[in-house]
């Protein structure tokens, strides 16, 4: 049986020798993150070509998608090691470099002194520690204690209420964009995106021949979702940091309105971080973490995510596998397609592709359809069919290796990279073929494909044909 919803791994250093690298593809990863945070080019350009060589081991196309660091803030350094904070206690955050102790540590990032106001918080070490601004003068902020607990080196700084003077893009991420540019991944994650502004920053960095991946994970980014995800090709519901910068009551109502409003705009959308977290040292998840899973799957989002369990745990392809069963089993439940139709929507200006998709969604409903074939040059074409979540697999023919490679990321597709259909003829026959060599054609039993004529216009998709094996 195919999977519907896809699985994204984090490689890292648990996961990056080759074998490693086949075993996680075998196991059923759909696309691979390389995580610029942490390793060199030269650790990812070794992943990459390691990923290149699972996908043709394997005959399938498999995605990658580098991950920016982002402005991620950070703290400056303790003197004499860690120190502990208490509740009520008050504490400096300085511009000029200090040894950090007990009182006041640096905070190198001169844009945060302009943007905090009295009354906003401070959130240090994944949100553990918590300080209160009271004011700031000039190069200071004096701040008071509001959760302690102990502060290292170059933890972490979120500021979930301030909106900072800062483009999403850094100095190492200009150097990382051009990097993925050379390499060719097929897509590249944008991190803490604040504003529309942010995703046109990079999309004239990149063009369109890379896919965008915005990261929710600012309180300004969820209230902006609509015009930041527009732009995008697609997002990702980052609970990590979005997880810090919210109270975690909102998180389960955030990811639903985002997948929600993704799947309005046609928008892939990932849910991740956290998913099967104490995999990272056990073979066996928590049944929380598999109903989170489960929980993603009933949404309808295209894609569930791995990150320590697959970069840094002791249970990289156990953790894959366990994904894999819990997709599975949710979309082999009765109630799955009941439950994930309910947030199906018409798209609000749809045009020609839209308005064949949504017949593509009617015909599979009413005849014993087993496969939806869409020719798509873009990719375009079958993200509409995507968007529709037909009941049948959609098999996406593309004679462009990058866009069935990026198709990895998306509901329900099985990416094909073959030739283009040259007549009506020359369609069937190739349809007829991908599918026998899927499993997806059954003697006597209906396929329908959609595709624009004459081939070979893109954005031309205008005619939907039923034919039999
Ligand atoms: P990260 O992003 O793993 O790069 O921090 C994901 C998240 O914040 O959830
Ligand atoms: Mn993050």
């Amino acid at each position: 049986m195919l999977r519907n919803t896809k699985i994204v791994a984090t490689l890292g250093p648990a996961s990056s020798a080759p074998d490693q690298i086949l075993a996680l593809a075998r196991a059923g990863v759909n696309v691979f993150r390389l995580n610029m945070s942490h390793g060199s080019h030269d650790d990812h350009r070794a992943r990459l070509s390691a990923i290149r060589q699972a996908e043709a081991t394997l005959g399938r196309p498999i995605g990658v998608l580098m991950d920016l660091q982002g402005p991620k803030l950070r703290i400056g350094t303790f003197k004499e090691g860690p120190v502990s904070v208490f509740n009520g206690q008050p504490f400096r955050f300085v511009l000029d470099p200090v040894d950090g102790d007990a009182t006041q540590v640096t905070l190198p990032h001169p844009e945060a002194f302009g943007a905090l106001q009295p009354g906003h918080h401070i959130l240090v070490n994944d949100g553990k520690l918590s300080f209160h601004v009271e004011h700031v003068d000039g190069h200071t902020i004096h701040t008071r204690v509001v959760v302690g607990g102990e502060l290292s080196d170059r933890k972490g700084f979120n500021l979930p209420q301030t909106l900072l003077p800062l483009s999403a893009i850094t100095e190492k991420d200009r150097k990382d964009v051009a990097f993925a540019l050379s390499e060719g991944t097929e897509w590249i994650a944008l991190s803490f995106v604040q504003t529309a502004e942010d995703v046109r920053e990079l999309r004239s960095l990149i063009g369109n021949s890379v896919g965008i991946v915005v990261k929710i994970e600012k309180p300004s980014a969820v209230d902006q979702l609509e015009a930041i995800a527009e732009l995008a090709d697609a997002v990702m519901v980052a609970r990590g940091d979005l997880g810090v910068e919210l109270p975690t009551e909102d998180v389960p109502v955030v990811q639903r309105r985002i997948v929600h409003q993704c799947r309005h705009l046609g928008r892939p959308v990932i849910v991740a971080t956290q998913m099967l977290e104490s995999m990272i040292s056990s073979p066996t998840p928590t049944r929380a973490e598999a109903n989170d899973v489960a929980t993603a799957v009933y949404e309808g989002a295209d894609a569930v995510m791995l990150s320590a369990e697959t970069a840094a745990g002791s249970y990289p392809v156990e953790a894959v596998q366990i994904m894999d069963r819990v997709i599975r089993r949710v979309e082999g439940a009765p109630d799955y397609r009941k439950v994930m139709s309910l947030d199906h929507s018409a798209a609000d200006a749809p045009d020609q592709a839209d308005a064949i998709a949504a017949c593509v969604r009617k015909v599979a409903s009413l005849l014993p359809v087993t496969v939806s074939a869409a020719f798509t040059t873009s990719g375009s074409t079958c993200l509409r069919l995507a968007r529709e979540r037909p009941s049948t697999p959609i098999m996406g023919i593309s004679p462009r290796l990058d866009t069935a490679r990026r198709l990895t990321l998306v509901w329900g597709v099985v990416a094909y990279n073959g030739p283009d259909a040259e007549n009506l003829e020359d369609m069937v026959v190739k349809t007829t073929f991908c599918a026998t060599k899927l499993g997806l054609a059954e003697q006597g039993k209906p396929m329908v494909i959609i595709a624009g004529v004459p081939f070979g216009t893109p954005g031309a998709t205008n005619l939907l044909r039923i034919v039999y094996p």
